[in-house]
């Protein structure tokens, strides 16, 4: 069905809409950071179309919420959300209440039926018709069809980052191709997509004269798109573009030859996001993860060895299905042993669709709490020491408004002294470290 909203059409409407009275958006967003990046694209297209966009839930006629289902907690956060804007619909009937994104793919019908103020649901691919299905009064559920899904990759080309920025988000592939057991990304993104290498740069050097100087590029496993090597290098050349980040990197793909040009290109960030998950072969089997222990270590080593200053994060999950004792401390070796930046660490809960909700979760909570708490603990200890190591030294930061920056190993920085608008550049001397940021004195 998503396929009837197709790009010519939505062009026609965008020129047909000027003498339209101007309406008003909310985009709200949750989950990750190609949600950030499609919400951004959402509003340039809703600013198309002569939208306002607005950060006031009161001034709105539209309100498009882009939903996560990665975990059920987000879910359950956002369907909360949902529920309370019953009120809002009650005070303004004419209200359009818009659900998008993964969890408007998965739950589809079943949003409506618990929310029936909510007007449209919409999948993740096909969320950019929805200035098109608004001027049409399309209510109802609209999710994506492998049409929508393959026509999304041309459309995103048409919209920019948010101008008022220093940081652009550049999704160059979509979806996934892995379906590790525990996880609904390819359930509700679909297979793998990949943009073209000549519209990446192109979108990089048309941001760059925009003013952004630092470009995020963006994918479920970023480094699967075939011509990923060659992209990193073209962005680190392109001028103006002072930074490139890349996120987020499959551990079975990362190879060696990532880390040189990452080394050798100034441009491009000391910091790696690759997800370990765990720690046990076996578990990494039963996840259907494509990569071992030995060869995710043997990455993270070279890394060390390589940008000794390179930051590297990870995502680990606890309580996966079997998951014994030893199976746990084989997790807590890696972690001691690569001593990461940061890590982002989860407990184990089943997603609908996936194969391990298949599998028994026999893992209990009192466990997965008890294991948390233990790699929590660890992880924090090995982040203190990588950031003792700054201490006393001068990072350069961007700022990101006030007196807050990131260095280009993506550490929070907080600084003492006078405050810097979003994106300039600021040098502070580091005189306290701690697990999660680093605290100073300004000097430039
Ligand atoms: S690599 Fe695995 S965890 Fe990551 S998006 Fe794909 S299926 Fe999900």
């Amino acid at each position: 069905m998503g396929g009837q909203y197709s790009r010519e059409s939505s062009k026609k409407i965008m020129k047909n809409t000027s003498k339209r009275i101007k309406k008003t958006v909310y985009i709200k967003t949750f989950g990750c950071q190609m949600n950030k990046a499609d919400s951004r694209r959402l509003k340039e297209l809703f600013a198309m179309e002569g939208y306002n966009i607005t950060e006031k839930k009161s001034k709105a006629d539209v309100m498009v919420y882009n939903t996560c289902s990665v975990r059920g907690h987000a879910e359950n956060k956002a369907m909360s959300h949902l529920g309370r804007l019953k009120f809002a619909k009650k005070n303004k009937p004419d209200l359009k209440i818009c659900v998008v994104g993964c969890m408007a793919q998965r739950m589809g019908e079943e949003i409506i039926e618990r929310l029936p103020h909510v007007s449209i649901v919409v999948g993740p691919s096909t969320m950019f018709r929805i200035p098109l299905m608004i001027e049409e009064e399309v209510e109802g559920v609209v999710l994506d069809t492998a049409d929508s899904v393959k026509e999304f990759s041309d459309y995103i080309d048409e919209a920019a980052c948010e101008k008022s920025e220093y940081s652009g988000y550049i999704p160059i592939m979509k979806g996934c191709n892995n379906f590790c057991s525990y996880c609904i990304v390819p359930y509700v993104r679909g297979r793998e997509q990949y943009r073209d290498k000549s519209d990446v740069i192109n979108e990089c050097r048309s941001i760059a004269k925009k003013g952004i100087k630092e470009v995020m590029l963006l994918g479920q496993t970023v480094n699967s798109h075939p011509r990923f090597k060659d992209i990193l290098k073209e962005a680190a050349s392109i001028s103006g573009i002072e930074r490139v980040r890349f996120v987020t990197s499959y551990p079975g793909q990362m190879d060696r030859e990532i880390v040189d040009i990452v080394a050798e290109h100034s441009a491009l960030c000391n910091y790696f996001h690759i997800p370990l998950q765990s720690g046990s072969d076996r578990i990494l089997k039963k996840m259907n993860r494509k990569y071992t222990a030995e060869s995710f270590l043997d990455i993270v080593l070279y890394i060390r060895e390589k940008i000794p200053s390179a930051s590297v994060s990870t995502d680990i999950i606890v309580g996966f299905p079997e998951e014994k004792n030893a199976d746990f401390q084989k997790t807590l070796d890696i972690v001691e042993k690569a001593v990461f930046d940061q890590c982002f660490t989860f407990k184990y809960s089943p997603r609908p669709m996936t194969t391990a909700s298949k599998m028994d979760d026999d893992v209990s909570v009192k466990v997965k709490k008890e294991r948390l708490a233990i790699l929590n603990r660890e992880c924090e200890k090995r982040a203190l020491e990588r950031n003792k190591m700054l201490n006393g030294k001068r990072v350069e930061l961007f700022s990101e408004g006030g007196r807050k920056g990131r260095t280009d190993t993506y550490k929070i920085v907080f600084w003492e002294g006078s405050p810097s608008p979003p994106g300039e550049k600021v040098i502070v001397n580091v005189k306290k470290a701690m697990p999660h940021s680093l605290k100073g004195v300004r000097v430039l």
